[in-house]
């Protein structure tokens, strides 16, 4: 029996008590305190897919991101703003900062995105990819197996926590338990509202409000002036910005696009080899060498080369303009990008590219400049819209042939929007009605379904019923269900939205899951789209500046009546802007909600309850038009020649009433009895009987009519004096 040569070795004895000794010291020792970016540098390692610069994660190159994620471990702070542009690492910091918060300081954490669609991508290509890669993570977080539901790829446990993705779109997901740490990537792309419940970004950290030590994080490139969540809490925060030395004379400065400078040829003076140079632009009849970018120091003026680049950020700072605000605030814009991608002659290239397109240049502001946009010339006025008001001859004037209505779901009321529409589908809007309540009640419902069995008074004396309604089963949903299911047959329809871009405008799913409810998914974007077109739409006038119909796609606007289409409600019209995004590299045009836009969901949903009725109605709209006009025609006609034969019946009967009474009277004046039959003159109770006729009382039918209605035979009364009054 001998022991293991190895053993008694002296140098793996040796080897041995130096392990024995690393081990008890690893035990003992308190855990090194680690910021962000240290823990990022000693653990992370990026992804091939997912950075330009994969393996191990190097602040060296991105130092202005050192303290922008340290300032998520300082105790001192509790919410970091970042307005930032693209490729300057961004993305990096904000899952360096999610690392952190898993494997260093343990907490539990909300990672919010855009959209449900944008934070399952991030936990797919971000998080998955950094667990992946970095064997630390992969210690304490399962990867995911591709055949795991999509809401465990959201949720992820760790020894002390758990990351939970959502998307700024789903007030369902907001409602989860309490977190201390809130991160919001994208918030100027954030609806207006999570469903109907708000603010997103306001209702995200409302759930960190019952820990002492929370953090919140606001990284986003921002958007539009004016409806920046992200822009507004920069300008409340204590605004750092990057000051980096000039190489020449050591003046600290922010870099600003308005100092980069690069030569330019006038095309006339243009040589050959000038054209053949790279990087050549032509623009405004010169030859910009985007090459030649340099940027001009604001103090000694001398042209500071893009390779000087890395020196000048390792000696920069953040320094704040109001350093006694508690939120932590920073800026940068992509001239510090150390990237390739973001180099001075291709920033250059880019803003050259912008000049005359308006899309182009808003995407350069906020991905580029890090800036918002302020929208010029085509924005949809709310005043212009006041003035087109106009006074309809009857309750649904004269042009239009089918009716249509749209129901949005609030929590204290519901608003109801009927829309006429006639030839190329001019539309006209007819009615808006709040029904001021609560939607779990019934009360409200009742309500709305006698507006909805209302018959509406045409211009040429017809009587008109809403042909098709949809409701707006976004809130309330339950609620909703109950009421639309025994009136789907009846023309009224479950409507969701689909913001997406390139959706249909109406699409028809079978049975949804739930309560056999056919809900129709409509296409918001191109909804919206053709809504906004529409509404610029000028108005053809006459010599007194009435507005006439026949336009085709024109939207009339009564002048306030019932709830009305009053200023607030016009006012939602200008509650949604059109931007550019750059999702995932690709240019993204998508409608950002910046206040209440009842108005317009109600628009978009009676287009949809429109296209409900089919080629037959919407595709031959001039013909119902007429139809409408030649049934209200015939009816007021056929009103004229039964009240003429009812005068004429009449005045026989009171003619022979009379007569008759003359030849009693003379009889009673022989005989010399007095007013015998004054108490029972047919003349008063017939009366009654007349009175009215004309209105045609409300079908008490339940289904809408897919033709206009027809007027009833009208009961005559031969022999009634009643016809005073009911002419
Ligand atoms: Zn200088």
């Amino acid at each position: 029996m001998t022991a293991p040569k190895a053993k008694t070795h002296p140098a793996a004895n040796r080897a041995w008590r130096r392990r024995r000794m690393k081990l008890f010291q690893s035990i003992l020792r308190p855990p090194d305190k680690l910021t962000v970016t240290e823990c990022a540098e000693r653990y992370r390692q990026l992804s091939r897919e997912a950075s330009a610069e994969p393996g191990r994660f190097r602040c060296g190159r991105t130092p202005y991101l050192r303290e922008i994620m340290d300032a998520f471990c300082d105790p001192a702070v509790e919410v970091v703003v970042w307005m930032k542009p693209a490729q300057v690492g961004g993305t990096t910091a904000l899952e360096n900062v999610a690392l952190y918060f898993i494997v260093h300081d343990p907490m539990s954490m909300l990672l919010m995105q855009p959209s449900i669609e944008m934070a399952m991508a991030w936990a797919e290509d971000r998080l998955e990819t950094m667990i992946r890669d970095t064997p630390r993570l992969g210690k304490v977080v399962a990867p995911s197996r591709s055949r795991d539901a999509g809401s465990r790829k959201l949720k992820k446990r760790y020894a002390g926590g758990v990351i939970t993705i959502t998307g700024a779109n789903s007030p369902r997901s907001l409602r989860s338990r309490s977190v201390p740490i809130v991160l919001m990537d994208e918030r100027d792309a954030y609806p207006f509202s999570a469903g109907k419940e708000g603010d997103p970004g306001k209702l995200a950290w409302k759930r960190a409000q019952t820990f002492p030590y929370r953090k919140r994080g606001d990284i986003s490139t921002p958007l539009i002036k004016g409806a920046s969540p992200t822009e507004a809490e920069y300008e409340k925060s204590d605004q750092r910005r990057y000051h980096v030395p000039c190489p020449h004379c050591e003046h600290p400065q922010v870099l600003r696009w308005e100092q980069l400078h690069w030569e330019k040829i006038p095309v006339a003076e243009a040589t050959e080899a000038d054209r053949a140079r790279p990087g050549m632009i032509e623009h405004n009849g010169k030859l910009h060498l985007t090459e030649t970018a340099a940027y001009t120091c604001e103090e000694c003026g001398v042209a500071i080369d893009e390779h000087e680049k890395p020196g000048m950020l390792a000696a920069g700072a953040w320094v704040a303009r109001h350093p006694n605000r508690a939120i932590r605030g920073y800026h940068l814009n992509a001239l510090y990008s150390p990237f390739d991608g973001a180099r001075w002659a291709k920033l250059l290239e880019e803003w050259l590219n912008a000049q005359g397109d308006p899309s182009l240049l808003q995407v350069f502001y906020n991905t580029v400049l890090a800036q918002t946009w302020e929208e010029r010339g085509d924005r949809l006025d709310a005043t212009t819209l006041a003035m087109r008001r106009e006074l309809y001859a009857a309750e649904v004037p004269a042009g239009v042939g089918v009716l249509t209505a749209a129901v949005d779901v609030q929590d204290d009321r519901l608003e109801l929007l009927v829309v006429g529409w006639g030839r190329g589908e001019e539309a006209w809007i007819v009615a808006h009605h709040k029904i001021w309540g609560d939607p779990q009640g019934d009360s409200v419902w009742k309500r709305l379904d006698i507006l909805r069995k209302k018959l509406w008074r045409h211009e040429s004396g017809a009587m008109l019923r809403i042909q098709a309604m949809c409701v707006d089963t976004g809130a309330h949903t339950d609620r909703c269900y109950d009421w639309i299911k025994p009136r789907q047959g009846q023309g009224v329809w479950g409507v969701k939205g689909d913001r997406n871009r390139g959706k249909a405008l109406l699409i028809k799913p079978g049975k949804a899951k739930r309560r056999g409810i056919r809900l129709l998914i409509v296409g918001t974007h191109t909804a919206k789209t053709k809504l906004f077109g529409r509404l610029r739409l000028e108005p053809e006038r006459d010599k007194d500046k009435r507005i006439l119909p026949g336009k085709p796609g024109y939207i009339h606007i009564p002048l306030a009546q019932d709830d009305g289409a009053g200023d607030d409600f016009l006012m939602q019209f200008e509650n949604e802007k059109l931007v550019t995004r750059k999702v995932s590299g690709q240019l993204v045009r998508q409608y950002i909600q910046t206040g209440p836009n009842e108005a317009i969901d109600l628009m978009v949903y009676n287009t949809a309850a429109l296209h409900t009725l089919g080629d037959a109605v919407r595709g031959h709209l001039g013909q119902w038009v007429d139809r409408v006009n030649a049934d209200g025609k015939g009816r007021a006609v056929k009103t004229i020649i039964d009240r003429a034969v009812a005068i004429r019946d009449a005045v026989d009967d009171a003619a022979a009433r009379f007569a008759e009474r003359l030849a009693r009277d003379a009889e009673a004046s022989e005989e010399v009895t007095d007013g015998a039959d004054a108490a029972s003159d047919p003349e008063l109770e017939a009366g009654d009987d007349e009175k009215g006729a004309d209105d045609t009382p409300p079908d008490p039918a339940p289904a809408p009519a897919l033709t206009p209605r027809r007027p009833r035979k009208k009961k005559r009364r031969r022999g009634g004096g009643g016809w005073i009054s009911g002419l």
